[in-house]
């Protein structure tokens, strides 16, 4: 058994003005798919071949973990992101959302300062503990919050350098102004129903 790149949730040009179509298909084509063709590399013949992504992502280290992180991490971030997403979050989220950081605003805040003072490459994300807060952790190379008991991805922002260098040179509060006109909230609703 081998992993097969999934496609991407929406056009090629549908995160259009704040992610162009040439980032997208590059990010895609190239890099998300360049970690599935190592991980199967890695792991062909192995008894890894035979576990979801998720359990090699749980319970690899060194390069298979790089690769199966990765591959888990871009679909994670696809999902994040929508061409009908953006705004205020609604339902479930919006409600943890207060309770945990007490406004919307306070939470973007939180949010954009993780994201910018993530060093090099590197993934924030907003997650739910096991005692139902949400928390934004950042996380380095292809960290994941995965592979922490307890913990459920909620939603991802790419910060490595690829995801907007293209769009955005080295202006990553711009990248993230583009991730609040997109920000996937009916993404973070279903994994929190979960
Ligand atoms: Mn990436």
């Amino acid at each position: 058994m081998s992993f097969n790149l999934p496609p991407l949730p929406y056009a090629i040009d549908a995160l259009e003005p704040h992610i162009s179509s040439e980032t997208l298909e590059f990010h895609h084509s190239k890099h998300h798919s360049g970690y599935i063709s190592k991980l199967n590399s890695l792991i062909e013949g192995t008894d890894l071949a035979e576990k979801t992504l998720q359990d090699i992502v749980k319970t690899s280290s060194g390069g298979v973990f790089n690769n199966a992180a990765q591959a888990f991490n871009h679909d994670f971030y696809w999902k994040s992101l929508s061409p009908n997403g953006g705004g205020l979050p609604a339902g479930a989220i919006n409600d943890a959302i207060i309770a945990s950081f007490g406004s919307f605003e306070e939470f973007q805040a939180k949010f954009n300062d993780c994201a910018l003072n993530n060093f090099a490459s590197s993934w924030t994300w907003l997650v739910q503990n096991a005692d139902s807060s949400l928390s934004v952790i950042n996380t380095a190379n292809a960290g994941t919050p995965i592979t922490e008991e307890g913990v459920t991805a909620l939603l991802t922002l790419d910060l490595w350098e690829h995801a907007y260098y293209l769009d955005y040179r080295n202006n990553r509060s711009e990248y993230l102004a583009g991730f609040w006109a997109l920000v996937n909230w009916e993404f973070a609703n279903e994994n929190l129903a979960k």
